[in-house]
C-alpha cells in the first residue's frame, strides 16, 4: 500500500500515555484483571454500566467534574456534572418504574444530541430496561421497522420529532405503549398517547438504587449500519461495560482529565460505546455537539473546547481534507493529543494530512456494531504503516482465515478455521469470547449463528495481516471485485485515487464482465477547483494506472459529487452498483438524502 511508517517518538511516549509497550501489555493481558479496575455494584450483586458510567464517580471523590459539556446548534454551552446526570437519571429510572415498565423492555431513544439523550440512555440502563438508540435523522418507515423489530414499549423523543416522523406510524407499532416527550411546550400542545417527559422527570426521586444485574443481562440493542443490506439488531449485554473500559484505556489513550469529542450520533454503536460509555467510565468530560458538520464549525469547536481526545470518521476527515488546509491553520489545536477514526477504511492520505495540517496522524481503528467495541487499533505507543488498521486490541486474538471459491471459510479436519498465509487475503476473524461481542441479533437466530465457523466470529471483511501482525483492509466481502482471477479491494483503487490533488473521495465497484469475470469502475468527487471533463476523466485512468497496474486499476471513471452515503457516513458501494446495473437498490432506510 504504501511503505512509509510514521515513527513514535520516545517524547511521545514519555508523556504519560496508558500503554507504552504493545507487546507486553499483550503477555499479560487477561479480560479478568482488566474487570478490576471497574467496581461492581455494591455487596457484589453484579456489573451495570451506568453504575461504571456515572454512579461511581457521582458518589465518589469529585461529583461536580463535568461529565458532559452540551453545545447547541448556536455555541451556546451547557455543563452537567456527574452528581447532575446521576441524579437526572435517578430520576428517569424512577419514571420508568412508575410507568411500570419491566426491566428487558426495550426503550427505544430518538433525540437530537442533547443532555437528556443522556439521562435517558443512563436512566434505561441503571433501570436495567435496554436501550435502544435510534438517529434522529430516520424517516417515519426506518423508525417504525426498528421498533418493530425490537418490540419497543417505550419511545423517548421531542415534540417535533413526533409530530413529524412518528404519529404516522403509531397505529402501526402496537406493542409501543409510552411515548415521552421533551423538550419545552404547553401542555395542551401534548398530542395524544404521549407524556411530557419533563414534568414526569420533576414528580419522581433522585434517588435510585441500581438492582442485581447479571453482567451477561441485555443493556443495548443495536442496529448495523445498513451499509450491505437490511440492518440487523445486535445484542449487547452489562458485561460490555468492561471492553469499553479497557478500548478507552489502550486504544483511545483517555484520562480522567480529557475533553473527548467523539463526534459520531447515538445512534450509531460509536456514539454509544464511545460518545457515552466510553468516555464516562474513564471520568472524563464528553462533547456532545448537536449540530451536524460543518468544517469551520469543528475546527472551532476543537480549539474553543480544548479538546484532546477526537474520534471521528474518514468521511469528515476527508471533508476537513477538501476544506484546505488554511482554514486549519488559522486555529490553535495545540490542546489536541490523539486523534483516532473508524467506520471505514481510512486512506493513507488522510493518515499523512493529519501529520502534516494537524500536526497528529490519524489513528484508524477497525470494528462493528457486532464487536461493540474496538478490536483492531493503531496505538499512541506504536509505529503507524499508514492505510493499515494497526493491530488487534490486547485480549483479542484476530486472525485471516482462508476462504473458498464460495466465499466460504475452509474448516480442517479438526473442525478449525484455516489460517491464512502473512500477506495472503482472507476473512478477518476474530476469537469468540471478549466482554462486548454480540450475544444475537434479535429475532435472527440463523443468522447469529452463522456468523461463527471453525472455532472463530467471522467479521464478513476481507483483509491481510503482514509479518509485524498488522492488520490491512481489503473491502468487505460483498464488495470484493475479482477480475481475471484477481482479487481486487475497492479500498486499494480509492486509495490510490485519492492521491490525486483532483479527488476528494472515491468509491469503486466491479461491473461484470463476459471476458474478465469484472472490471473495476470507480465514481469520483473532485475537489474545489476541478472541473469534470474527458481530459481528466482520462488523466485519472492513466495516473491509477500507473500506481496499480493495468489489471487493477479502473477502466472507467465517472463524475459524481453526490456519492451515496449511509447516514453514518459510509459510501454505499451497492447501490453504487445497484444503480449502475439498473438494479433493485435494496434497504436505503440508512440512506442519506442530499439536501
Ligand atoms: P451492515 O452490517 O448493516 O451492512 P455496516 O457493516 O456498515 O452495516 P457497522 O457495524 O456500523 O455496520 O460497520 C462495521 C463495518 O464498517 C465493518 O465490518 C467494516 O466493513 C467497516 N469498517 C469499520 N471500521 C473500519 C476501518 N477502520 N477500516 C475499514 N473498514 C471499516
Ligand atoms: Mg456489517
Amino acid at each position: 500500500m504504501t511503505g512509509r511508517v510514521i515513527v513514535k517518538s520516545p517524547t511521545a511516549l514519555a508523556t504519560g500515555v496508558n500503554m507504552s509497550d504493545y507487546e507486553e501489555e499483550c503477555s499479560r493481558f487477561t479480560w479478568q484483571e482488566a474487570r478490576r479496575a471497574l467496581d461492581g455494584l455494591p455487596a457484589g450483586q453484579g456489573l451495570n454500566i451506568a453504575h461504571e458510567a456515572v454512579v461511581r464517580h457521582a458518589r465518589g471523590d469529585e461529583p461536580n467534574r463535568v461529565a458532559l459539556r452540551c453545545l447547541d446548534r448556536h455555541d451556546n454551552r451547557t455543563d452537567v456534572s456527574y452528581a447532575q446526570l446521576d441524579e437526572r437519571s435517578n430520576q428517569f429510572a424512577n419514571v420508568l418504574c412508575t410507568l411500570g415498565v419491566e426491566a428487558g423492555e426495550r426503550v427505544f431513544v430518538l433525540m437530537p444530541r442533547i443532555d437528556e439523550l443522556f439521562v435517558a440512555a443512563i436512566g434505561t440502563l441503571k433501570h436495567r430496561s435496554v436501550l435502544c438508540p435510534l438517529f434522529a435523522a430516520f424517516g417515519p418507515e426506518p423508525i417504525r421497522q426498528r421498533l418493530e423489530i425490537g418490540a419497543g414499549s417505550v419511545l423517548v423523543t421531542t415534540p417535533t420529532l413526533y409530530r413529524h416522523k412518528v404519529a404516522r406510524i403509531r397505529e402501526h407499532v402496537p406493542l409501543l405503549r409510552h411515548v415521552l416527550l421533551s423538550g419545552d411546550f404547553e401542555e395542551t400542545e401534548l398530542p395524544e398517547g404521549t407524556s411530557d417527559l419533563g414534568r414526569l422527570l420533576n414528580e419522581a426521586s433522585n434517588q435510585y438504587d441500581i438492582a442485581p444485574t447479571d453482567p451477561e443481562d441485555m443493556a443495548l440493542l443495536h442496529f448495523t449500519s445498513g451499509t450491505t443490506g437490511k440492518p440487523k439488531g445486535a445484542i449487547h449485554v452489562h458485561d460490555a461495560v468492561v471492553s469499553h473500559y479497557v478500548t478507552g484505556r489502550i486504544a483511545l489513550d483517555l484520562h480522567p482529565d480529557d475533553v473527548f469529542w467523539c463526534t459520531a450520533d447515538p445512534g450509531w454503536v460509536t456514539g454509544t460505546s464511545y460518545g457515552i460509555i466510553s468516555p464516562l467510565v474513564h471520568g472524563a468530560t464528553a462533547i456532545v455537539d448537536e449540530g451536524d458538520f460543518d468544517a469551520k464549525r469543528w475546527y472551532e469547536t476543537l480549539e474553543r473546547e480544548g479538546v484532546s481526545v477526537w474520534y471521528t470518521a474518514p468521511t469528515a476527515l476527508r471533508m476537513l481534507m477538501r476544506a484546505g488546509p488554511a482554514m486549519a491553520k488559522e486555529h490553535d489545536l495545540s490542546r489536541l493529543r490523539f486523534v483516532a477514526s473508524v467506520g471505514e477504511p481510512l486512506n493513507p492520505e488522510v493518515v499523512l494530512w493529519g501529520e502534516e495540517v494537524l500536526g497528529l496522524p490519524i489513528h484508524d481503528n477497525w470494528w462493528q456494531t457486532e464487536t461493540g467495541g474496538i478490536m483492531v487499533a493503531n496505538y499512541a505507543c506504536m509505529d503507524i504503516r499508514p492505510g493499515s488498521m494497526g493491530r488487534p486490541l490486547p485480549g483479542i486474538e484476530a486472525a485471516i482465515l482462508v476462504r473458498d471459491e464460495h466465499g466460504k471459510v475452509l474448516v480442517d479436519q479438526d473442525g478449525k478455521g484455516v489460517r491464512a498465509k502473512s500477506g495472503t487475503e482472507g476473512e478477518l476473524a476474530l476469537r469468540p469470547g471478549w466482554p462486548s461481542m454480540f450475544r444475537g441479533y434479535l429475532g435472527q437466530r440463523a443468522r447469529y449463528e452463522s456468523a461463527f465457523a471453525g472455532g472463530w466470529y467471522l467479521s464478513g471483511d476481507l483483509a491481510r495481516q503482514d509479518e509485524d501482525g498488522y492488520f490491512w483492509f481489503v473491502g468487505r466481502g460483498d464488495d470484493v471485485i475479482k477480475s481475471s482471477g484477481h482479487l481486487i479491494g475497492p479500498f486499494e483503487v480509492e486509495s490510490a485515487l485519492m492521491e490525486h490533488e483532483a479527488v476528494g473521495e472515491a468509491g469503486v465497484i466491479g461491473i461484470p464482465d463476459p471476458l474478465l469475470g469484472e472490471v473495476v469502475k470507480a465514481f469520483v468527487t473532485l475537489n474545489p477547483g476541478f472541473e469534470a471533463s474527458e481530459e481528466l476523466r482520462l488523466q485519472l485512468i492513466g495516473f491509477a494506472r500507473t500506481r496499480l497496474g493495468a489489471a487493477v486499476a479502473p477502466r472507467d471513471i465517472a463524475f459524481d459529487q453526490h456519492l451515496p452515503h449511509t447516514k453514518s457516513g459510509k459510501i454505499m458501494r451497492r447501490l453504487l452498483k445497484a444503480r449502475e446495473l439498473g438494479l433493485a437498490e435494496g434497504d436505503t432506510s440508512t440512506l442519506e438524502v442530499e439536501a
